[in-house]
């Protein structure tokens, strides 16, 4: 059952798919593993340009916070080194001289170097402002006093020079114990804004150095309205603050959806010795664009690659399969409409389908021949059909055919049509006395001798049954069928047949006449009836003789033309 059911699928699969959707199925088949592999390359390919596009960055931002990392070292070098001018210069206006004269140039960066007294007051300024401003209660001086170390500030404005400076202090005492001083440098966050611009350049990437309470520090130019401001006013990075600056971690990333929507992946890194931490944020989208447009510009390809392979199938089809089988079929429906000539052009083929297109030419070829001996042959029959062997004329059914046909043409063109009916005279006493096959040897010769008749007269001469024959005379009217059935008469007289039982003593026919021209209203067989009534007259009149039958009358009554004929 399973199976039956199974075979029927089949068969509604086969109806379903024709060769074209084979082909292409095929050709699908064939292209689906190389595309399939080409779009896993490419998604390799993708993975692998995010993963390169990620490490680059990363490599990018550790660079840039190296570099913010240099800068604090040079401030960390210049603390240092004024703290020990300071500790071991003497006085408060020496060591401002001597630190004036040794402040590096290349550090652009360092706006500022100044030395506090221990009451806080600031006694002496390279650039010779803050002279007197007390800094005592500041934190970062604050802290520096109690670790005896190095301390950042966080973000500062400064009213004084409208301006964001980030400050480091150091404590003399870090040298000189019974130093109570403190060396403070202001450090510009536009140069380390500048430090981050090649961060900035690039896109889908944002960056920021934020303090320890989150406040932008630096920022690349075009972000530069950020600075001094929370980070959590930057759209592309507002809500990682507590993630990026609550980690205890150095560096770390994280994963945030930002503002507009965009999947970002953040990377802080702390800046060694400080609170601050640069943080960069990368739009995997935007970094990934690229690759993505390669990546739909190679699908297209590969769709365009399909769809040509497809097209391919279906062209290869239609002129290697569908093509030849339509010309095929169509010379077997030629054939079998009987055009005979229909033959397969085999130079136009497939090799495939030469020797198919040769086994039915050859069939063409064969049944054509047998068509035309079946015609040759029916062509025979039809002849044997209608003749008579004995006397080598025509049998009744030929005669009857002839007189249509002649009965048809007479009356297309208005002519006259004759027949003469032949009865041989006594024929049964002859049999009786020479035998049934001397009644046959006269009969053939009979016939011979109408034939000749026939011949001479433009006539067709046919044995109408048993010892009658009758013979058809077309454009002849009945004074010259009377003359011909004489000939006859005549003809069979001079045969000089001997037939000893007969008054005459040798072998004699009687003649009837008739002539018509045909028209609507008569009909073949009214000619057949006048004849057959002469020829009745003939018998009666003593036979060996020619009656003419009025044909007019003997349709109008047949009687009345016995009455005549006697
Ligand atoms: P009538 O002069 O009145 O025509 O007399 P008839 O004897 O010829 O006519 P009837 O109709 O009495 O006899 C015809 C004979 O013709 C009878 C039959 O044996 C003979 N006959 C008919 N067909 C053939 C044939 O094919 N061969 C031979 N040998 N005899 C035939
Ligand atoms: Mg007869
Ligand atoms: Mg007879």
């Amino acid at each position: 059952m399973s199976r039956i059911s199974f075979s029927r699928k089949r068969v509604k699969l086969g109806q379903l798919l024709g060769i074209r959707a084979r082909l292409a199925l095929l050709a699908v088949i064939l292209v689906a593993p190389l595309m399939l592999e080409r779009a896993r390359s490419l998604e390799n390919a993708r993975a692998k340009e995010i993963a390169l596009a990620s490490a680059d960055l990363a490599g990018l931002a550790r660079r840039s916070a190296d570099t913010q990392r240099e800068v604090i070292s040079s401030v960390e070098t210049v603390l240092k080194s004024a703290a020990y001018i300071r500790a071991s210069a003497g006085g408060i206006n020496r060591s401002c001289d001597l630190l004036r004269a040794s402040l590096p140039s290349n550090l652009p960066w360092i706006r500022n170097v100044l030395l506090a007294g221990g009451d806080g007051h600031v006694q002496c300024s390279t650039n010779n402002t803050f002279v007197g401003l007390d800094v005592s209660d500041r934190p970062y001086v604050q802290t520096a006093r109690v670790t005896g170390d190095i301390v950042f500030s966080d973000f500062v404005f400064i009213k004084e020079i409208s301006t964001a400076v980030i400050l480091a202090a150091y404590p003399v005492a870090a040298i000189n114990r019974d130093s109570d001083a403190l060396v403070i440098a202001s450090i510009s966050l536009e140069w380390m804004s500048r430090l981050m611009n090649n961060l900035g350049n690039r896109p889908g990437v944002s960056a920021a150095l934020v303090d320890s309470s989150g406040v932008v520090l630096a920022a690349p130019s075009e972000q530069a309205d950020a600075i001094g401001k929370p980070l959590d006013d930057l759209p592309l990075l507002s809500g990682i603050t507590e993630a990026a600056l609550g980690s205890h971690q150095d560096q770390g990333s994280l994963a945030h959806i930002a503002a507009d929507g965009s999947t970002r992946k953040i990377s802080f890194t702390r800046i060694a010795g400080t609170g601050a931490r640069l943080v960069v944020g990368i739009d995997e989208d935007e970094v990934t664009a690229s690759i993505n447009r390669d990546i739909r510009t190679a699908y297209l390809q590969l769709l365009l690659v399909c769809l040509f392979v497809l097209l391919g199938a279906l062209i290869a089809a239609e002129k290697l399969i569908i093509g030849p089988i339509g010309m095929l079929a169509t010379m077997a429906t030629r054939f079998g409409q009987g055009d005979w000539s229909a033959r397969a052009v085999r130079r136009r083929l497939p090799a495939e389908f030469v020797p198919l297109a040769r086994a039915f030419n050859a069939m063409a070829a064969r049944l054509g021949q047998r068509e035309r001996e079946l015609l040759a042959t029916n062509d025979r029959l039809t002849v044997i059909a209608s003749l008579d062997m004995l006397s080598g004329l025509a049998n009744r059914r030929g005669f009857q055919s002839r007189l249509d046909f002649e009965w048809l043409k007479a009356q297309q063109y208005g002519c006259e049509l004759s027949l003469l009916m032949i009865d041989v005279d006594h024929f049964k006493l002859y049999n009786d006395t020479y035998g049934h096959p001397e009644g046959d040897a006269c009969l053939t010769r009979l016939g011979g001798a109408l034939s000749g008749i026939a011949a001479e007269t433009m006539g067709f001469a046919g044995r109408y049954g048993g010892e009658e024959f009758c013979l058809l005379l077309p454009n002849t009217d009945g004074a010259r069928a009377c003359e011909i059935g004489e000939m006859v008469r005549r003809a069979v007289l001079d045969l000089a047949l001997p037939h000893v039982t007969s008054i005459h003593h040798c072998v004699t026919v009687s003649v009837g006449v008739a002539c018509t021209r045909p028209n609507e209203r008569q009909h073949p067989g009214d000619l057949i009836e006048a004849a057959d009534a002469a020829l009745y007259a003939a018998k009666h009149r003593g036979r060996n003789t020619v009656v003419e039958q009025g044909f007019e009358q003997i349709v109008l009554s047949a009687s009345d033309d016995i009455a005549m004929a006697g």
